[in-house]
């Protein structure tokens, strides 16, 4: 299948999770999960009209954002942070979806250039014991919301979150209940939070009628990947 017609299929589910639930598809965003995949097959996909992109590792991500620079693309940077990694991260990056530290919090402030806008940060949650690394604990929540807000150059956006593997529809839909509440006690206490950032290939249509606003896809978007060992990669 080439990269239009998974593209097609994928908007196609993305609208009817939608309607089943009396949601507008326009409502949920869907950023397209580019780790592993060439500048050109991004560039494909960008002249199909898909705008964010997702990617997890640094160094990979900016080889591709300079070589793509020609083009108004937003990258989201959904991957593991080191705390050495931070400052390359704010100067390269539109949106930061995994901050759970607030030291890391704080280094992505600094260095954010004058001339670019805040940078948009989700918190990562860990919504289960068996959820994979990364992410902070419900409780830890509204502490770390706090302080994000209170940084310069920064901007809070909402909630991300990757659940633990599991087939269980039940499970899965626990968890994003729970993420849909959390995230609705923190759109009365800040009016910048609009992004709840949950579903991926396996799970988004349920994420979608659980209340998503955005969906990060890569594997229904461009094909398996085949190298790497970790299951996320
Ligand atoms: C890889 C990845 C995705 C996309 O996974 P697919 O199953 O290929 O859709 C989404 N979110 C994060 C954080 C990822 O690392």
């Amino acid at each position: 299948m080439d990269i239009e017609t998974r593209k097609e299929h994928l908007d196609r589910r993305i609208n009817s999770a939608a309607r089943r639930v009396g949601r507008e598809p326009s409502e949920i965003k869907l950023l397209a999960v580019s780790k592993t995949r060439s500048a050109e097959t991004i560039r494909a996909l960008a002249a199909l009209g898909q705008h964010a992109f997702g990617e997890n590792y640094l160094q990979e991500a900016v080889d591709k954002i300079n070589q793509l620079d020609d083009l108004d693309l937003e990258w989201h940077f959904i991957g593991q942070m080191q705390r050495n990694k931070t400052a390359a991260v704010a100067e390269n990056f539109d949106w930061v979806q995994s901050s759970d530290r607030l030291v890391i919090a704080e280094r992505l402030s600094a260095p954010r250039p004058a001339n670019m806008d805040e940078l948009n940060v989700c918190i990562q949650m860990r919504m289960s014991d068996e959820a994979g690394k990364g992410g902070i604990a419900p409780e830890a929540l509204f502490p770390l919301a706090d302080a994000i807000n209170s940084l310069p150059g920064l901007v809070l956006r909402g909630l991300m979150t990757i659940p633990e593997n599991t087939t269980e529809i039940d499970r899965l839909k626990r968890i994003f209940r729970k993420m849909n509440s959390l995230y609705s006690r923190l759109k009365t206490r800040y009016d910048t939070v609009d992004t709840l950032s949950m579903g991926m290939t396996s799970d988004f249509e349920l994420a979608i009628e659980e209340g998503s606003t955005m969906i990060r896809v890569g594997t229904a978007l461009f094909g398996p990947r085949n190298h790497g060992k970790s299951s996320i990669r």
